[in-house]
């Protein structure tokens, strides 16, 4: 609920229900216009810490400056937050207790399985990484009608929430001393998966979940938010879908 707004600030007003965004949207950059992306080029994510004019709004007791995660920084009761990175949601139209999406994180996921690639009925695909990105990218997958989904996650207690979401198969990579790339063949006849979706943001994992998609007419999805990935290899994941 909005508590007060800035001076500049015309499209809020105090007791607003908003939900938080840590991408905004100016509507009117290539991307916004693009119908391709929400990575907005004005509007953008930021790292820093600190507003868009590289400035901090928080502090506490005797002025030491807090820093925002993200854009949001939403795991606390008060926050500062740029205008155009909030949506008004009308309390009337969505009871409050099923507005909470889950975004960015299981919504990216299960975006990317019908909004990036279209996954076909009968489709075998891979999940690297089972949080909340990935499992959305396993009920995307069963929502579309995958006939495998085989998910990788090194954390064990993943294998019980990713069969929750629709999950065929589990591979622990610790496990083995095999590459993970060569665990997905094994459990799909050797030959590779249709879709694999890379959620991880581990570098070394890009040449894995290349080498596990099917030679010639497999897809890869990069979802995965690693400052290393994107590093390493300028590349920019899909991060809201
Ligand atoms: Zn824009």
């Amino acid at each position: 609920m909005i508590e007060s707004v800035g001076e500049n600030v015309t499209n809020l007003k105090e007791g607003d229900i908003v939900m938080p965004l840590y991408l905004g949207e100016c509507k009117e950059c290539p991307n916004c216009k693009s119908g391709k992306s929400n990575l907005c080029h004005k509007y953008h994510l930021t790292f820093s810490g600190l507003m868009l004019d590289d400035t901090p709004r928080m502090s506490i007791h005797g002025g030491q400056v807090l820093y925002h995660s993200f854009s949001c920084s939403t795991w606390s009761e008060y926050t500062v937050i740029n205008a155009n990175y909030v949506t008004k949601v009308d309390p009337q139209k969505i009871p409050l207790q099923h507005a909470s999406l889950l975004c960015c994180g299981f919504t990216t996921g299960y975006g990317a399985t019908w909004r990036e690639v279209h996954v076909e009925k009968g489709s075998t695909v891979a999940v690297l990484g089972l949080g909340a990105v990935g499992l959305g990218a396993i009920e995307g997958a069963r929502s579309q009608g995958a006939s495998k989904i085989i998910g990788v996650d090194i954390n064990e207690s993943k294998r019980g929430k990713g069969e929750l979401f629709g999950m065929t198969d589990f591979i622990n990579p610790k496990e083995s001393k095999t590459s993970v790339s060569e665990m997905i063949k094994d459990v799909d006849e050797g030959l590779g998966v249709d879709y694999v979706f890379e959620c991880t943001g581990i570098p070394s994992m890009l040449n894995e979940v290349i080498e596990a998609s099917k030679l010639g007419i497999g897809t890869i999805v990069v979802i995965g938010a690693g400052h290393g990935l994107t590093r390493e290899f300028n590349l920019v994941p899909l991060l809201c879908g």
